[in-house]
């Protein structure tokens, strides 16, 4: 009943930042050596847990980053002339510290979301509202399952990119799966949960997750960025386990 006034009467943006000042104050509790967030550069003695099926020590306290906001982190920082040029990106449904760490830098940088409540621009990726060719970079993690028409986002993502661009995208998938699973007769949240592991997916990738991009064009390459890294480094970033975290690195040519 408090929960339902709660969100009845107050808005979600108010409700995002009241959940992130929360989780920072509960912060210092967790403070330690053991554990390392690259995305604020805070060391932890464990990680917060997180998801409808929790998974333990993956949230930051401090910036509320997830095994697979690191990873992209890491490959953000290593591996794309982010941080050195002046680019236009796209980056769907922003991720906090993500958006933090980007809209400090000396480039066009456009966050959107559906929801208006979280991002700066309202955007919906079946209908970018920008021009062809326009981006150089698309971040787009752990969105693509909740579309409905995700055929049509995929296409729309190509259309904005650049010829040389690259769309980052990530997704929830189920490893021990060949073929991503779909049954349109779910409808409810615990549905969704019970048959695609969230509340709010709309499928659940399997290993032809690529193949679903492909076949609207992109070229991909299937990226754990995991085994590049250092080995100690999952075991100190919290990397996940490869179901949340694989990065499909998308051009045109
Ligand atoms: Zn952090």
């Amino acid at each position: 009943m408090i929960k339902q006034l709660y969100k009845q009467f107050v808005s979600e943006r108010t409700r995002n930042n009241v959940r992130i000042r929360l989780r920072k104050a509960v912060s210092p509790f967790y403070s330690g050596d053991k554990y390392f967030c690259n995305c604020c550069d805070r060391s932890f003695r464990k990680f917060l847990s997180k998801g409808n099926v929790k998974r333990s020590n993956a949230q930051c306290p401090n910036c509320g980053s997830l095994e697979r906001t690191r990873i992209l982190n890491f490959y953000l920082e290593n591996e794309t002339s982010l941080f050195k040029n002046d680019l236009k990106v796209l980056h769907v449904a922003p991720e906090d510290c993500l958006f933090k760490i980007l809209k400090k830098l000396d480039i066009e940088y456009v966050d959107g979301d559906i929801n208006e409540a979280n991002a700066t621009h309202l955007i919906d990726l079946t209908e970018i509202p920008y021009s062809d060719n326009y981006f150089d970079l698309i971040i787009c993690s752990h969105v693509l399952g909740h579309i409905p028409d995700e055929a049509r986002a995929i296409r729309e993502m190509k259309r904005v990119l650049k010829e040389d661009g690259t769309a980052l995208v990530m997704t929830l998938i189920d490893l021990n799966s060949e073929i991503t699973f779909e049954d349109k007769s779910v409808n409810s949240d615990q549905q969704r949960l019970l048959k695609y592991g969230e509340s709010d997916l709309c499928r659940l990738h399997g290993l032809d997750f690529d193949q679903r991009l492909k076949s609207e064009g992109f070229k991909v390459e299937k990226i754990n960025y995991t085994e590049k890294l250092p080995k100690e480094y999952a075991e100190r970033y919290q990397l996940g386990d490869g179901s949340r975290e694989l990065i499909f690195r998308c051009t045109k040519i």
